[in-house]
């Protein structure tokens, strides 16, 4: 009996030149892969065809894709390498999807194989390899080989180097880890670990339920929040509603809040100061008390209003920096009796983010966008890019008090904001120069000239740089290729993060509203306004869908009320012509119905950064 097929096609195959003399041709042959072997035949029209080559899987020792930019002389264009025994075989695809059909397929079928570590990726020809111009056609190969396509996690930290954190802090792990290394710490999903040592960026030691430690590796957790509350500026022990009443009356800001001890021993009451309108059209002060309730049972969980439950109370205070949902404004500014925030802000902001006009030199338009003319300009001899914002669109104040925080956040993968001239009304945002402009504009004019890799690392860029506001609990809100810019040495960088929420205008703000993102936004946003970073994951999602579409409008033959319609059916976009299954499932999982079956930007980037490996 013949072993199972488990693929058939008509591929190309170059000739594998085991002798010196063998001539250097490309044949087409019918490849038949089976549970033992690689097999090629000759196809004779009319007649059986005739086994020209088998490879015994046993004797694969590698399975890549050829990375090369030769012109290839035969009918299909997608190279991939077989390597076996002492030789090299190479076989085309028609098309990309094809061979990475193929690829996995052998990978799979030869994972139990020893293995040998390096491989050229780019191919033999003239006497030399491509790659590392090694004339030797046996030297050992140029690049490191993961065979599975996994990425080695970096080594684990030295012990000498540990050291004890101070305070109690929980993780939760979000997969299971079967660790390769003895000392290494295996994972449960969902189980609890103590951190032991957060030192090391990649790993963290941990302690289990048993008491063992070891390190595991920072993607396969999440940190918990802990309860106590204690070390946080909003929290005031001890005040009383009326002296908070007081100290929010002497603040005077819109959004000020606290949380403070109730009357009730154990609970505790979140007061909130806001200006609402009287009758007479007049706004008038005003503080709300609102008390953290508990849930019932075992796991107790808290919230403010009731559809928006956390497992702690800072959660739910972040949650609610964001988002009003159900209270009388969002929480914007925190009060305190320990610190002056007025104050605080002056001091931090005069000198760390005021950018005097003098030192601004505007040249170019370079476009004009929903906050209105953006300029190229030169500022202590940088090239930057100049935003002026239209009057009345939106809240300068409330940008100049987080704009502190946007200045902080600061990654090769984000637009990076230098500062803000507000001396002059309306003011100007100071931004790093992106020589290629929007990501959309980009993706349109070199449409049909963008390789796979070049698509797939655009995507990875955007990941390195989600990741990050992730890990800083920073909501981008308004994530799409468009706000998103090219630099002179094609990085893709993320722009205009968290800048919806000083936008004033309804028409961007309110999911009904004609500017609302809709097609880049998650059904709970567009329900509830329920904005997270698991929001952000469906947005990136849709991102991606744009880079392989190469800057097409997602659902383009459809209204924004036909694209609501679609999503609650259940339907999502097709795969683009130019996406590898692999990458459209991820796309797919970005997409699930609920946030917490999205995985995060810490998850997508491993997964997209093993393709890039491993396409
Ligand atoms: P808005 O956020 O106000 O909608 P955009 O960010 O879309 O504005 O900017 C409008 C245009 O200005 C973009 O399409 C891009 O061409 C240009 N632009 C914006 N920021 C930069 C930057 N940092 N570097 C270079 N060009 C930029």
């Amino acid at each position: 009996m013949y072993p199972r097929a488990i693929l058939k096609d008509t591929l190309y195959k170059k000739s594998q030149q085991k002798r010196r003399t063998s001539p250097c041709n490309y044949k087409e042959r019918i490849f038949v892969l089976n549970t033992q072997d690689l097999t090629y035949f000759e196809n004779r029209p009319g007649k059986k065809p005739t086994q020209k080559g088998c490879i015994e899987l046993s004797h694969i020792k590698c399975v890549e894709i050829v990375r090369s930019d030769v012109p290839i002389p035969c009918n299909y264009k997608y190279p991939f390498q077989v390597a076996h025994d002492s030789y090299y075989l190479y076989v085309f695809a028609p098309n990309n999807d094809c061979r990475l059909k193929w690829v996995r397929a052998l990978k799979e079928a030869t994972q139990c194989n020893t293995l040998f570590m390096k491989y050229h990726p780019d191919f033999w020809g003239e006497g030399k390899w491509r790659c590392c111009h090694q004339t030797d056609k046996l030297a050992t190969g140029c690049s490191e080989y993961y065979p599975n396509g996994a990425k080695p996690l970096p080594p684990t930290p030295d012990p000498k180097h540990r050291y004890i954190d101070s305070e109690e802090r929980i993780v939760v792990a979000l997969r299971n880890f079967n660790p390769e290394e003895d000392s290494d710490l295996p994972l449960h999903k969902d189980e609890e670990y103590v951190v032991v040592d957060s030192s090391e960026p990649n790993w963290w030691t941990v302690r289990d339920k048993n008491g063992n430690v070891g390190p595991v590796p920072c993607i396969y957790i999440a940190e918990k929040m802990s309860n106590n509350i204690d070390k946080f500026e909003w929290y005031n022990k001890d005040m009383t509603r009326t002296e908070a009443e007081e100290l929010l009356m002497r603040e005077n800001k819109d959004g000020g809040f606290m949380v403070r001890d109730s009357r009730h021993a154990g609970v505790y009451t979140v007061s909130i100061f806001t200006r609402a309108s009287g009758s007479d059209g007049e706004k008038y002060p005003l503080v709300k008390h609102y008390q953290i309730k508990e849930t019932e049972g075992e796991n107790v969980k808290y919230y403010l209003a009731e559809k928006y439950v956390f497992s702690s109370i800072p959660e739910l205070i972040r949650y609610h920096q964001h988002n009003s949902a159900g209270l009388i404004t969002r929480l914007r500014h925190c009060v305190s009796r320990n610190i002056q925030y007025s104050s605080r802000i002056n001091e931090l902001s005069s000198e760390k983010w005021e950018i005097y006009s003098e030192e601004l030199i505007l040249s170019e338009e370079l476009g004009s966008g929903q906050f209105g003319l953006v300029w190229k300009g030169c500022w202590h001899e940088k090239q930057v890019a100049v935003k002026t914002v239209r009057e009345g669109f939106m809240s300068e104040e409330e940008f100049k008090e987080e704009a502190h925080i946007m200045m902080k956040l600061s990654h090769t993968k984000l637009v990076q904001l230098y500062g803000v001239v507000t001396q002059r009304s309306p003011m100007y945002l100071v931004f790093e120069f992106m020589e290629y402009g929007c990501l959309t504009d980009f993706l349109r004019a070199k449409k049909g000239c963008l390789s796979q890799e070049v698509l797939l690392a655009m995507c990875l860029d955007v990941s390195e740089g989600m990741a990050y506001l992730e890990s800083s609990n920073f909501i981008h809100r308004d994530l799409a290729a468009r706000n998103c810019l090219v630099s002179k040495d094609h990085v893709v960088k993320i722009s205009d993060f968290g800048m919806t929420r000083f936008v004033l205008d309804d028409q961007y703000t309110s999911s009904f509203g004609t500017k609302f993102p809709v097609r880049w936004s998650s059904p709970e946003v567009i329900r509830f306004g329920k904005y997270s970073s698991k929001s952000d994951v469906w947005s990136f999602g849709v991102l991606i869908w744009e880079v392989y579409s190469e800057g097409r409008m997602p659902y383009d033959n459809r209204s924004n009320s036909e694209v609501v319609e679609t999503l609650s059916a259940g339907l999502r976009l097709l795969r683009p012509r130019l996406c590898p299954q692999s990458v459209y499932e991820l796309m797919q999982w970005s997409w699930k119905e609920k946030p917490d079956d999205r995985p995060s930007f810490a998850l997508l980037l491993h997964e997209l950064a093993c393709l890039d490996q491993d396409p």
